[in-house]
């Protein structure tokens, strides 16, 4: 990565939290936004080597980050985590929700502890993670929160009945919350990924799904983090609140 000469940062001096950041489309948001100049805090569940080799990386290119480990679907560790990032940088002005994990299987055989975790970490970390740090941009009266959904939460898709229902529960939550912070000057937008190659996809690549992607081909995890950087940096994002943004592909068309 490189970070901008200072004079064409559009975040320097800005704080951003990204969840999931070790790895995939997170970890690729936390550089793009470092490049922009903003102090990045990379979140991690369970890969600290990862999470410091991106640290590493935006700090060797001139920027400022630190890892933060946290389940960001637990209460305690979401106050810890942002409790953290204040004592650092005194400030939250950037929030990507973009932790997630799958549990695949077709509904007969789901048992509960796969919906409950997925649901658990996509939903509700989302939720925990926007109340504390909104409490910080309501007294900032400012902020941009951007929250990672899926084509999924859009047009459902067999085999994932958990991860769909978080994910449509993320784009709700998204258009509900931006009305409640719209007159603060806070600004929340959904994002929804297609087929994006990372870890998570990477044993369910098939030429079937080729078909159903106009473009025909998979995402690349820097193209999810360009329309993250757009709402996060972009002066015209200023007036975007309560969208989704569909970064497919071509797979969801409306
Ligand atoms: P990934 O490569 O599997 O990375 C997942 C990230 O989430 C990792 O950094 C992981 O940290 C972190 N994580 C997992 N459990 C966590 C927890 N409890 N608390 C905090 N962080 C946790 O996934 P990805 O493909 O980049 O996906 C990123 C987001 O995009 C997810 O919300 C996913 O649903 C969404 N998405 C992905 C695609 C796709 O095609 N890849 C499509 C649509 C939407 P560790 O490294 O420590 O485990």
């Amino acid at each position: 990565m490189e970070v901008l000469p200072e004079s064409l940062q559009r975040l320097r001096g800005q704080v951003a939290i990204v969840t999931g950041a070790s790895r995939g489309i997170g970890r690729a948001i936390a550089l793009d936004l470092a490049a922009e100049g903003a102090n990045v805090a990379v979140n991690y569940a369970s890969s600290n080597t990862a999470a410091d080799q991106v640290v590493a990386e935006i700090i060797a290119a001139g920027g400022d980050a630190i890892a933060l480990s946290a389940d960001v679907s637990k209460v305690d560790q979401v106050d810890a985590l942002t409790t953290s990032v204040m004592e650092k940088w005194s400030r939250i002005d950037i929030l990507v929700n973009n932790a997630g994990i799958t549990r695949d299987t077709l509904l007969l055989r789901m048992k509960l502890e796969d919906w409950q975790a997925v649901i658990d970490l996509n939903l509700t970390g989302v939720f925990l993670c926007t109340k504390a740090a909104s409490k910080i941009m309501l007294k900032q009266r400012s902020g941009r929160i951007i929250n990672i959904a899926s084509v999924a939460g859009q047009m459902g898709n067999p085999g994932q009945a958990n991860y769909s229902a978080a994910k449509a529960g993320t784009i709700g939550f998204t258009k509900t919350i931006a009305k409640e912070l719209a007159s603060r000057g806070i600004t929340v937008n959904a994002v929804a990924p297609g087929f994006i190659t990372t870890d998570m996809t990477k044993d369910i690549k098939s030429d079937d799904i080729l078909k159903y992607i106009p473009l025909g081909r998979y995402g690349l995890p820097e193209e999810v983090a360009g329309m993250v950087k757009f709402l996060a940096a972009d002066a015209a994002a200023a007036y975007i609140t309560g969208q989704v943004f569909n970064v497919d592909g071509g797979m969801v068309m409306a």
